[in-house]
């Protein structure tokens, strides 16, 4: 007898015949004798409408209320599941975050799990029932109502399964796996039978939402396999695992990500003296905004220009502030760009093969796209462009890099 988690994404449970094809694939896997625990999101485009609902009283809601409103999605989908498990004749019990002590920090709209003691899961398996607990949120230390952030719910399941030493991991979504791209961005696309935590990780943070990626810390951290597989049909997707040394075959590249969710500030002819790149990072900070890429060219005559990007949410936020440290340190000018996008390739084969950076270069630049901002890590490359050449840009890395299906 295994313990399996299984979580289905808003597509999979988007009205009332998807949560009966839910409920009758969760009843053969409970039905062969095994445990389960089903993690949900909200219905498809609900939690967008709740957002869009507040906004629409105030352009900053309390982010405390907030947590409250969204959390309302994911209450809905596990009662109907639970409701329609029942009516099928399987015993079926819902349990909001804070009733499988899903434990969080106070950071409303980004909390992160800091424990989840399950106790009423495992309590309730013990009786034979079958486990819907409502994904995406939990509870801070007071039994304030949080939120884990968009796409939540796949970090619910993975901590859930570490905390209950569940077998296997399965996320349920609209594609049948994890692809060497976003298979709805590029036709060509190919589906991996398998990646490494590392780099998904980089595939998540650079873009790919297939898994949120604080969902994939917790599984390396704690060794959870995930398996990423369709909610419509049979086959087997993608297994996320730990990387194995026999596993020779790695390819250089194994993905390309994209982002179009950060804007880039320079401020221009800095004094080039200490302590200013630390003076205005510091009060970006202190504001709460994270900053990606930084790059930093000198001109002649003690000036210099800082380059950065933050998340577009960010950005007019980022924007109004440095309008006002430009003046206090000094510098002549203030540039932003809302229309650029972050393209990446990724792969652990990096690490033993050079030459990789020059190729996305040369390829990027026989399409005559400009690279404005390029970082790299052991595993990845990413290169800033402007956002129109996105899909070209993907396209033509994945084909370069040897990605392409046939
Ligand atoms: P869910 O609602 O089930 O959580 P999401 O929309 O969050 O689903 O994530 C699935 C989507 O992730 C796919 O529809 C696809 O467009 C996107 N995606 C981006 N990159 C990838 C990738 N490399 N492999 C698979 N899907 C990807
Ligand atoms: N419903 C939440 C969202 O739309 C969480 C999730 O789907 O994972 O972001
Ligand atoms: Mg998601």
């Amino acid at each position: 007898m295994a313990l399996i988690v299984q979580k289905y994404g808003g597509t999979s449970v988007a009205n009332l015949d998807q949560i009966r094809k839910v409920a009758e694939r969760i009843i053969k896997v409970h039905g062969a004798g095994n445990n389960v625990v089903v993690v949900l999101s909200a219905m498809a485009g609900e939690t967008n409408r709740l957002i869009q609902l507040a906004h629409e009283i105030a352009d900053d809601p309390n982010t405390r209320e907030l947590d409250v409103l969204l959390a309302t999605g994911e209450q809905t989908t596990v009662s109907l599941l639970s409701i329609m498990l029942e009516s099928m004749g399987y015993p079926a019990r819902s349990l909001l975050g804070y009733q499988a002590e899903i434990v969080t920090n106070r950071a409303f709209g980004r909390a992160r799990i800091a424990e989840i003691r399950a106790d009423r899961v495992r309590e309730l398996l013990g009786q034979g029932k079958i486990v819907a607990v409502a994904g995406f949120q939990g509870r801070d230390q007071k039994g304030n109502i949080t939120t884990l952030g968009r796409g939540g719910s796949d970090t619910s399941a993975v901590a859930l399964a570490a905390a209950l030493k569940a077998d296997v991991c399965e996320i349920y979504t609209d594609v049948d796996g994890v692809y060497t791209t976003d298979p709805n961005l590029c036709k060509k696309a190919r589906k991996l039978d398998k990646i490494y935590y590392d780099e998904m990780l980089e595939m998540a943070s650079l873009g790919a939402k297939v898994l949120q990626i604080r969902a994939v810390e917790f599984a390396k951290k704690f060794n959870v396999p995930i398996h990423v597989r369709s909610s419509f049909k049979e086959e087997e997707g993608t297994m996320v695992v730990e990387e194995k040394e026999e596993d020779m075959e790695r390819l250089v590249v194994s993905g390309v990500a994209y982002s179009k969710d950060e804007a880039r500030i320079t401020l221009s002819k800095v004094p080039d003296r200490p302590g200013i790149a630390s003076k205005i990072f510091t009060t970006i900070a202190e504001a709460g905004i994270v900053v990606d890429m930084i790059i930093q060219n000198t001109r002649k005559g003690g000036l210099t220009d800082l380059t950065f990007t933050v998340a577009k949410s960010d950005y007019p936020r980022a924007m109004a502030m440095q309008t006002d440290l430009a003046k206090s340190v000094g510098a002549e000018q203030v540039l932003g760009d809302e229309h650029i996008a972050k393209v990446s390739v990724i792969g652990v084969g990096m690490r033993s093969h050079s030459g990789v950076a020059a190729r996305m270069f040369t390829a990027l630049a026989k399409e005559n796209i400009n690279i404005m901002m390029i970082s790299t890590s052991e595993i990845k490359i990413s290169c800033v462009i402007e956002e129109k050449y996105t899909e070209l840009a993907v396209r033509i890395l994945h084909k370069v890099f040897g990605l392409d299906s046939t």
